[in-house]
């Protein structure tokens, strides 16, 4: 059960990613954790990645793919593992496939996760957080008690600058643009799934379960 997870910021893809692992028993792999480890590991790759990412450059595809191989041989991924923010572009997924099929393996499903534009910019720029312990509130689906302020220390709430409208409006017009034609790659391939992002989030995990079986 090789998984590739698609959905735009706001989906709620690492809460599915997540429940998938636990109930398949696969590993969701995630290219910030395998960042984190290389970076903090000081691997080559690791070594390599930094140089471009403290120029403020983007990470090779060729780095990047190396990080990726190496993770799926481990052990825990093969019986499947879920990619989540990998790959990005159609390139990358023509080499994940090269490299798959090596392996004689493929990717069985492309999981998109589909919530509209409107709804993901009520979500996500409805996030608060406490100026005084970092607690995170939504002013819709998790609100403070009083008004702006935190519940745990009375701290005052605000709004980081990542989640004001014109940022959320812009990182989804960017994650469309670059998500399409990857999208295109998997209906061709007969793998894509679209699920509907709307509703609880148990009822989200059942429109998956009906896909993987
Ligand atoms: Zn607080």
């Amino acid at each position: 059960m090789n998984i590739v997870f698609l959905g735009p910021p706001g989906a709620g893809k690492g809460t599915q990613a997540k429940r998938i692992t636990e109930k398949y028993g696969i590993p969701q792999i995630s290219t910030g954790d395998m960042f984190r480890e290389h970076l903090s590991k000081g691997t080559e790759l690791g070594k390599k990645a930094k140089e471009y990412m403290e120029k403020g450059q983007l990470v090779p595809d060729e780095i990047v793919l190396g990080m990726v191989e190496e993770r799926l041989k481990q052990p825990d991924c093969e019986k499947g593992f879920i990619l989540d923010g990998f790959p990005r572009t159609v390139p990358q997924a023509e080499a994940l496939d090269e490299m798959l099929a090596k392996w004689g393996k493929k990717i069985d499903y492309a999981i998109a996760i589909e919530v509209p534009d409107e709804e993901l910019v009520k979500r996500l720029t409805g996030r608060r957080t406490c100026k005084n312990c970092g607690m995170m509130y939504h002013i819709i689906f998790k609100p403070p008690k009083e008004d702006n302020k935190c519940d745990a220390c009375g701290g005052e709430l605000y709004q980081r600058a990542d989640d004001n409208e014109e940022t959320v409006r812009n990182r989804l017009k960017v994650y469309h643009e670059s998500t399409a034609p990857l999208i295109d790659y998997y209906e061709k391939k007969g793998v894509l799934h679209r699920i509907d992002g709307m509703g609880s989030i148990d009822e989200i995990f059942e429109r998956i379960v009906k896909v993987l079986g």
